[in-house]
This record gives C-alpha cells, structure tokens and sequence, in this order.
C-alpha cells in the first residue's frame, strides 16, 4: 500500500486525511507531516488548502521547503497548496516553491464570486466533477511538462506535471474521490 503525507501545518488537513483514507481503502496508510522526518518514506505529499502566505511561513519554519522541494514522490495540491508549488505568483509577500511550471493569480475569481460550485469538464473523467472553490487561485499560464486537465472561463483549474495533481477547488470536500484515485494510480 501506498503512504500519504497530508501537510499538517494550516489547513483543512482533517478532510484531505479523510479524503485519503477512503480513496485507498485501508490499503496503505495516511500520515501528517509537520517535519521533514515525517515526510521520510511518503509515496504523495497532499497540500491542503488554507492561507498560502501563512503557509508558506510555516513551511519555512518547519524546514519543510527545501524536503519538498527535493521530495521524489507526487503532490496532490489544493487551493493555496496550488499557490505554493508553483514558479510564479503575482504575490510578492513570499516564493512558491516552484515545483510545478506554473503562473498562478492568488484569488483570482474576485470577490462576487470569493465561493462557489461548477460542474467542471475534467479530462480523463467521464462525468463533470463537483468542484467547490474558495477564494481560489488560477493558472494564467502552464508550461511545456504540464497537462492542463480543466479550465474555467477565467483560466486553468486543474492541471498534472508527472506525478503531480494541482487543483483550484477543494476536491477533499464533497465525497467525490475520483481525482485522488486518479493521482494514486500514478504514483
Ligand atoms: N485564497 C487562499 C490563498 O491564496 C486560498 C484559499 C483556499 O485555500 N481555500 O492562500
């Protein structure tokens, strides 16, 4: 079985656990990190959504950024976990982690529409998802090693580079594993 690291600095961290813990179905194990011990032996590292300035303080901090940066397995990214894997922001407040080549606009959909659920096309999935975002990001631009997976009107919601699955919305919410399943198959 596969092992799971959810960051467990700031967060829904409860629910992405969850989220995991259904999606392998007792085969394999789900572990907060909080170190770069804890990350030790981890087949996926989840990045929860939250507050991405807060976070990445608290990434720093811990002496998580460079253990991520360096971590050979896949990351499942929400929300502010979008905001912090990627090479560019339009926040100068902190670096991403630049881990996933991508632009990212942090609360990008404005404040009319800070919250809201769209069936959103996703490829490589037969039926919509049920995306629920908050106050979410989006990507402006994805470079050549990555795969855009779902866009909006406004842009890029969901995209893979290898191993890696970085998503808008908050698919830890809402009872739909389709995409964490899709993200273990890749590992
Ligand atoms: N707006 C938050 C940020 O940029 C992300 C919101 C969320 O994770 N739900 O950090």
């Amino acid at each position: 079985g596969k092992k799971v690291g959810v960051l467990a600095l700031q967060g829904d961290v409860s629910e992405h656990i969850r989220a995991f813990e259904a999606a392998l179905g007792g085969d394999g194990e789900v572990v907060p990190v909080r170190t770069p011990a804890d990350l030790e032996g981890c087949d996926a590292l989840a990045i929860p959504g939250g507050e991405s300035t807060t976070l990445a303080r608290l990434i720093a901090e811990s002496g998580l950024r460079e253990a991520i940066q360096t971590f050979k397995g896949g990351i499942f990214a929400t929300c502010a976990g979008m905001v912090l894997v990627a090479t560019e922001i339009n926040d100068s407040r902190f670096e991403p982690l630049g881990i996933v080549d991508i632009t990212i606009e942090r609360n990008a959909f404005g404040r009319q529409r800070e919250s809201f659920e769209a069936g959103l096309a996703i490829e490589g999935l037969d039926e919509p998802f049920h995306a629920i975002f908050i106050r979410a990001p989006m990507a402006t631009a994805a470079g050549p090693g990555v795969e855009v997976l779902g866009r909006t009107e406004q842009g890029i919601v969901a995209v893979r580079c290898g191993k890696h699955m970085v998503l808008s919305f908050h698919p830890e919410l809402g009872g739909d594993l389709r995409l964490h399943r899709t993200f273990l198959e890749a590992l």
